[in-house]
């Protein structure tokens, strides 16, 4: 099975995490999504694993999700979950959030565009299935990641890895608007110190990108699960602007890949340096 896959430093570990959970484009065989496979994928990150890749030569560990996150998305809480997706009653409580509203809860109901992502109810043993198989070992890595670089430094930092289309679409909360080129999420400052924020907007805002701040992406589940400043835990989302490093719709790099992944680098240099003063 195509779960994850960890990349460890490649030199003296730094207490620097990055996950990447919305890249992942192997879809398993029971994947029976109507829409076309190309509308599906509009869903994902694509390859923004690859745009970090330089992480483990900075001392970074990078953990990148390989399934497709319209398949279960590993940055919404076990709890999301929507009951008309289901044949039948889900036996634990239910805490469908603003993205089960909007279809893209745990298990997403609608594809881009809105079109219903099945042509049937889904068995609960199929959810529950693709919790234990997929969402609780990518969770589980990247919590095991965290806890051993904070065992081992007293302190940890972690950055989320997402992008997001230039423009917000029919179903999300901005639709019609462009968006800046970056948009770091803290959860309204609740993820990580404030400095850790600053630090990020100022390298990026340096290398002449327009950066906003929790606008429109404040950040889910898996900087709210792991962001506890008080503990010396920062975790920061990071949504890049697709149109930087690929066509939105053959999902196709463009020229811009290369150029960017080269300022993710400068970025990452940037952060190990900032960690390495603090611990
Ligand atoms: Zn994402």
């Amino acid at each position: 099975m195509n779960v994850l896959r960890r990349h460890d430093p490649h030199r003296s570990p730094l207490p620097l995490v990055l996950d990447s959970p919305h890249s992942g484009t192997h879809y398993p065989d029971d994947f029976d999504h109507l829409p076309s496979r190309a509308v599906v994928r509009q869903a994902e990150d694509t390859h923004v694993a690859e745009l970090y890749a330089d992480a483990p030569a900075v001392g970074a560990t990078l953990i990148e999700a390989l399934f497709p996150r319209a398949y279960i998305d590993p940055n919404r809480h076990v709890s999301d979950i929507d009951p008309q997706l289901l044949a039948e009653p889900w036996p634990d409580f239910v805490t469908p959030s603003r993205k089960t509203e909007l279809g893209i809860g745990l298990v997403w109901r609608l594809a881009h565009g809105g079109a219903a992502m099945y042509g049937r109810k889904l068995a609960v043993a199929e959810v529950q299935r693709r919790i234990a198989d997929y969402y609780l070992p990518y969770q589980d890595s990247v919590a095991a990641a965290l806890d051993e670089r904070h065992r081992a430094f007293g302190a940890v930092w972690h950055i989320n890895c997402h992008s997001m289309p230039a423009v917000g679409y029919v179903l999300s909360e901005d639709p019609g608007r462009e968006r800046a080129d970056f948009v770091l999420g803290d959860r309204d400052g609740s993820t990580c110190a404030a400095e850790f924020t600053r630090h990020v907007a100022d390298a990026l805002t340096g290398m002449g990108y327009a950066v906003a701040i929790n606008d429109p992406y404040k950040g889910v589940e898996l900087v709210r699960r792991h962001g506890r400043p008080a503990e010396r835990r920062h975790s920061l989302q990071i949504e890049i602007n697709r149109k930087l490093y690929m066509d939105e719709t053959t999902l196709e790099r463009n020229p811009g890949f290369v150029t960017l992944r080269s300022n993710l680098k400068q970025l990452l240099e940037a952060t190990a340096e900032f960690v390495r003063r603090r611990v």
